[in-house]
């Protein structure tokens, strides 16, 4: 039996991983089903990270995080969690192979996803032109002219990376305003490969069997026929709770309305010995510093629990 299980292993698990180890648990396991890093290693700049003065790639700052948590005894599981469940007093995970483990405290951390915009055509062209990651895939643009779609942080800080490939880069926004820092849409209004559209919104994306070709776009009641083989979609994230849903359709524990499992300031959720942590709680801030400020104290929160309760719990 686990003392801790962690869901999950960008930001916040890695460092509830890095926390629980070292804080003295002996037999915590991290179970991530890709490489650890967490969605910030799609991101080709990030600036805002406390401490690191120059501008990395996502890939870049989380090259160390693995290696700090797994010197205090963090053990990685290359694994899909399918389900979190209970059983009296502890927790089954039902695990993609079909295997489960039993633990007495878990800190879920599985993030959040890019949404989709929901377009026609999105799902069919889907990375056939249609992408969510332009350090994923931004290198197939060189040299050609691509569209983004979104006007948060995110869309324009990808605009930008764009525009060191692309030779034109048109930033498709529903409104004349931005959500993002103003040093961004500052950096974005004075590089003169960006060109806006604005109080527009993407109607479809078409082509043919090798991809897209063009994008129709909606414009004070007018079509236009933007001719590009690339869209970057940016709209917003969704959280990843499938693995508190339950066989009944229930969420194991409180979430709010917009599925974010809802904590305390202790990561705390409704059912003790479970905590969330990073993107998928709810008022998450949604950036790498608050994830790993999250992980530590969840981590921190499970410590506790278990000192408190770790002997008393009825076993199943
Ligand atoms: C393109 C882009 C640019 C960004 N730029 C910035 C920025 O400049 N600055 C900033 O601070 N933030 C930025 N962010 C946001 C930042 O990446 C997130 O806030 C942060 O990664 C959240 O960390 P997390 O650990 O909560 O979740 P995530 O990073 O989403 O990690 C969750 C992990 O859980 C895994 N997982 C999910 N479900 C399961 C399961 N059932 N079983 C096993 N594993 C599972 C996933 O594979 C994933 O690795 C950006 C995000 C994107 C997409």
């Amino acid at each position: 039996m686990l003392d801790l299980a962690i869901v999950g292993g960008g930001p916040a698990g890695l460092t509830a991983g890095l926390y629980g180890t070292r804080g003295g648990l002996a037999n915590v396991v991290m179970y991530e089903k890709g490489m650890p890093g967490g969605q910030i290693t799609q991101s080709s700049e990030v600036e805002n990270y406390p401490g690191v003065c120059k501008v990395v790639s996502g890939m870049e700052l989380m090259e160390c995080w693995p290696k700090q948590a797994m010197r205090f005894g963090l053990r990685h599981e290359m694994q899909e969690v399918v389900r979190v469940s209970r059983c009296e007093d502890i927790f089954l995970l039902t695990l993609d192979n079909g295997q489960t483990q039993k633990a007495k405290s878990v800190i879920i951390a599985t993030g959040s996803t890019p949404k989709r915009a929901g377009f026609e055509g999105e799902e069919e062209f889907f990375g056939r032109g249609v992408s969510t990651c332009a350090t994923c895939d931004g290198f197939f643009y060189k040299d050609k002219e691509v569209a983004v779609l979104g006007g948060g942080d995110t869309a324009l800080e990808e605009a930008l990376f764009l525009s060191k490939i692309a030779k034109r880069v048109y930033l498709i926004h529903r409104r004349d305003k931005f959500r993002a820092a103003p040093s961004t849409v500052q950096r974005v209004k004075s590089n003169p490969k960006i060109e806006f559209i604005l109080n527009a919104t993407v109607k479809k994306v078409y082509g043919d069997q090798m991809g897209v070709q063009g994008v129709i776009i909606q414009q004070n009641g007018q079509e236009i026929d933007l001719k590009v083989p690339g869209l970057f979609v940016f709209v917003g994230m969704q959280v990843n709770n499938e693995v508190i849903k339950q066989e009944d359709g229930s969420f194991l524990c409180e979430v709010n309305r917009w599925g974010e499992i809802v904590v305390d300031l202790r990561m705390q959720t409704s059912i003790p010995g479970l905590f969330g942590a990073g993107d998928v709680r709810s008022d998450a801030s949604k950036q790498v510093v608050c994830a790993a400020g999250d992980g530590a104290t969840a981590a921190i929160s499970a410590i506790n629990y278990l000192q408190a309760r770790g002997e008393e719990l009825k076993i199943c």
